[in-house]
């Protein structure tokens, strides 16, 4: 049995789609939705990353400044910038890009960005506000993996969920999004004994581990799905997921690429959340 792929670009796509009307509607209101990526460091990844965001806010008429800091920026310098953000009315997203240079703690800068422009989903409040059942942007990549699931109209409702990772980027907020869709969710890390006693059991197996061929066919149930988050570089240099996608294949029904996957979505949904807090704000009261 070989699974099936479920990319990532048709998602995009779909997200794009939408993002698109929200725009013309904007435009029709004489609003340019806008979004700002804070930047401090000369990481390479993240200035690839960086870019791919301002190439998709310019293909959707989103206005992107990236405001880079430079990698000696300090907590201040980023402080002033995240507030002056907070406090413009044209700006609708921020984004703080991660790593920030050393001695600088993201925790206390991310709780500058308000949660109605918190397109990322990186302030505590918002992770609280969503747990609480309130709305708000959960962190985008959690978000990413619901987008493909439901793509795919893969059923979450009554369905036994495993998660591998409690980071508050991708596996936290993903339980609360899987406990929002009536799914049984376990919560997997690294101190789980016996993983596979709790992965093989479910029919959707989310890995966001950061550890390239964690997950194997062992791992999965038989016509399971799995959605894989990770993204290592290995030894040639390719990129890589954290699933033996070679191995899992054999034993899954359908499994998400690395790349061309998960990662592909994220990127696309934050432009839709742009949108999405500019036409919030842009109501205006009769
Ligand atoms: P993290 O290091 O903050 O968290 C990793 C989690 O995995 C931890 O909770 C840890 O307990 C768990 N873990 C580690 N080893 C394990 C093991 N052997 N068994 C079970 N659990 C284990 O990482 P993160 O920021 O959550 O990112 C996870 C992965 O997802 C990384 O590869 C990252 O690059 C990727 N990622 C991808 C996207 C995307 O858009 N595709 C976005 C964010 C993160």
């Amino acid at each position: 049995m070989s699974a099936q792929l479920l990319q990532g670009l048709p998602v995009a796509r779909a997200l794009r789609e939408r993002t698109a009307q929200n725009v013309a509607q904007l435009h029709g209101d004489g609003i340019v939705p806008r979004v700002a990526v804070v930047v401090a460091t000369d990481n390479e990844s993240t200035g690839w990353y960086v870019r791919s965001i301002a190439q998709q806010a310019a293909k959707a008429s989103i206005h992107c400044d990236v405001l880079d800091l430079g990698a000696q920026a300090d907590a201040a310098e980023l402080t002033a910038a995240l507030r002056a953000l907070a406090a413009d009315d044209q700006v609708h997203g921020i984004i703080l890009q991660t790593p920030l240079p050393a001695g600088v703690d993201a925790a206390q800068l991310v709780r500058l960005i308000p949660p109605e422009k918190d397109v990322d989903g990186a302030n505590p409040l918002s992770f609280g506000r969503l747990a609480a059942g309130m709305p708000a942007f959960a962190a985008a990549t959690a978000q990413a993996v619901i987008e493909v699931l439901d793509h795919y109209r893969i059923p979450l409702a009554g369905e036994d969920v495993a998660v591998i990772g409690r980071s508050m980027v991708v596996g936290k907020p993903l339980a609360q999004l899987l406990l929002q869709r009536d799914a049984t969710v376990t919560l997997c890390h690294s101190r789980t004994s016996d993983l596979a006693n709790h992965t093989r059991r479910a029919s959707v197996v989310v890995v966001a581990a950061g550890r390239a061929g964690l997950l194997r066919s062992e791992h999965v149930g038989l016509g399971s799905v799995v959605v894989d988050v990770g993204t290592n570089v290995d030894d040639q240099g390719n990129l890589v997921g954290d699933a033996d996608a070679a191995s899992v294949q054999s034993i899954a029904r359908a499994l998400t690429p690395v790349p061309g996957g998960v990662g592909t979505v994220t990127t696309a949904l934050l432009m839709l959340r742009t949108t999405q807090s500019a036409l919030e704000r842009s109501v205006v009261p009769a």
